[in-house]
């Protein structure tokens, strides 16, 4: 397996591509095809933890790295208007309270409130009161969660510069046909306008929604899940920033859809995100300009989609990755994640002597389906689990049918308050509680461990721990200075 074609340029493209020849060396040739005519989606500037692991991974210098990227801290999202028009509550990337492994601290907390303690769950947790607050710092031991919220077209352009520079072969053109072999059906080579032709051994499919290896040529299927996540359109724009960047993203939901606003170093991403059956470009462009910050500083960017995925992740010798595999849509920002274990999962999975194996493809597509059914099921609850009835698109989201998987869930956690995060699971049990919480479960009841403590042991632990959480971000520097300080020092 010596030749690998990434077809397309985006950031699946280069994360793909710089990983693979900063990881395997010499022992592969990594060309990668895109179109300058084509270009890019344009979107994605919101991400979650991993990608920080992602980065090291690769060698990659953090302060380098978020100049090139114009990145910020985030440290979660503030999810607005989605319980009830006027509710708000925040998803961090923290982890809140103490627990014991018998218990999440959820039930602790509960046991409190039944004793009369008011303070809100939200106080335990240090990444959530510092991102309400506008504050951030690095803390030892890693005692600080974060993520980043980044321009994904400059980090190509970055990972592109590093991948070059470890002998990424970079061409430009479009692809105008995908060759078959006659006798296996397997890709044999990419044939671009102008007649060239590129043969490889394993082909990256990186094209976007168009797909056009693992759809166009080799038809994998896709599994249409708008019937669970019914947004299919987005307008996005650019604001200038009116104000500091805060180190979080928001999600204000409206009633056919939800907003994003996300602040980078230079400037601020925004985007409605709508069902199209509820409403038209016009209204949802009118609406978007209405709710901004800043006059707009790029022309509206419409982008159709189809929530769900391809049904083969991995077909023959080529592999799906990024849009060309399928597309939750971005509102827990897990695009630029499945990108990543994608990435990752090829590169540990890299065929040996020269041939693909099945089994590496069964696992393959095992592994990812599972991520993004658990990601899917996530996305969903936000949708589920609300009290909102205002309009169509809400009581269709109240009523629908949710998979089994994520009824078990909910129902678990409403009746226990127990969540279980299985399966190297993405999201963890501090995400599911915020959220669950947050969209308007109450437990019912919560561990009977709980009330070993007297209630002078149980009040002793909640005031430390949200002392605790109070002490240090009082001691935390703005989130706009750090960022510009960290920035400049490297
Ligand atoms: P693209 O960016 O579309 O790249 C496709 C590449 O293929 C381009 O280089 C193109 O030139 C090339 N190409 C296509 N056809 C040809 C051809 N015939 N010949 C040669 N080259 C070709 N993700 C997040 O993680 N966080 C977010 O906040 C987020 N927000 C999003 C919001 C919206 C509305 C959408 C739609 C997506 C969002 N995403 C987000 C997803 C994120 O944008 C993508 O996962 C990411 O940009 C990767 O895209 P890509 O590289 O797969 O596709």
């Amino acid at each position: 397996m010596k030749r690998i074609v990434v077809a397309g340029g985006g950031t699946a493209g280069w994360m793909a591509a710089a990983a693979i020849a900063r990881t395997m060396g010499r022992t592969v040739a990594v060309t990668l095809v895109e179109s300058d005519a084509i270009g890019t989606i344009g979107v994605g500037e919101s991400t979650i933890p991993p990608l920080v692991t992602y980065n090291r991974l690769l060698g990659i210098n953090e302060a380098e790295f978020m100049r090139a990227t114009q990145a910020t801290f985030k440290l979660g999202i503030l999810f607005d208007n989605w319980k009830v028009d006027g509710d708000r509550y925040f998803h961090s990337f923290g982890f809140t309270g103490k627990d014991h492994w018998s218990a999440g601290f959820q039930h602790f907390w509960l046991a409190g409130r039944s004793k009369g303690h008011q303070q809100p769950y939200d106080d335990y947790c240090l990444e959530l009161v510092a991102a309400l607050e506008g504050k951030f710092a690095q803390l030892p031991d890693n005692r600080v969660n974060y993520a980043y919220q980044l321009d994904s077209g400059l980090y190509a352009r970055f990972l592109r510069g590093m991948g070059e520079k470890d002998g990424v072969t970079r061409i430009e053109g479009k692809i105008a046909r995908v060759e078959l072999d006659g006798e296996s059906g397997d890709i044999a080579a990419l044939g671009l306008d102008g007649g060239r032709r590129i043969e490889g051994d394993l082909f990256l499919d990186c094209t976007g929604f168009r797909a056009l290896l693992i759809e166009g040529a080799l038809h994998a299927g896709y599994d249409d899940w708008t019937h669970w996540l019914p947004c299919d359109s987005a307008i996005a724009l650019q604001t200038p920033n009116v104000r500091p960047p805060v180190p979080y993203t928001r999600a204000m939901a409206h009633d056919a859809g939800w907003q994003w606003r996300i602040p980078l170093q230079h400037r601020t991403g925004n985007g409605i995100v709508y069902c199209s059956r509820y409403l038209d470009h016009d209204a949802a462009l009118e609406r978007l300009l209405g709710n901004l910050e800043g006059e707009p500083l790029t022309p509206p960017n419409k982008i159709r989609f189809q929530t769900g995925a391809r049904r083969k992740q991995w077909h023959r010798n080529c592999v799906a990755i990024g849009l060309s595999g399928g597309f939750m849509e971005p509102l827990e920002s897990t695009s630029i994640h499945l990108i990543q274990r994608a990435v990752l999962r090829v590169i540990r999975m890299m065929p040996a002597q020269g041939r693909v194996s099945e089994r590496d493809i069964a696992e393959f597509n095992e592994q990812q389906f599972q991520d993004m059914e658990q990601i899917r099921d996530f996305l969903i609850l936000h949708y589920k689990v609300t009290d909102r009835r205002d309009s169509s698109f809400w009581r269709q989201c109240a009523a629908m049918e949710v998979p089994d998987s994520l009824t078990q869930k909910i129902e678990l956690f409403r009746e226990t308050g127990r969540v279980f995060r299985r399966n190297e699971e993405l999201f963890a049990e501090n995400s599911w509680v915020q959220v669950m919480m947050g969209q308007g479960i109450e437990p019912q009841s919560w561990h009977p461990i709980a009330e070993k403590l007297t209630d002078a042991e149980l009040d002793k632990t909640l005031t430390h721990i949200r002392e605790d959480v109070r002490r240090t971000v009082n001691g935390l520097p703005a989130h706009a200075d750090y960022v510009a300080r960290y920035c400049g020092a490297a």
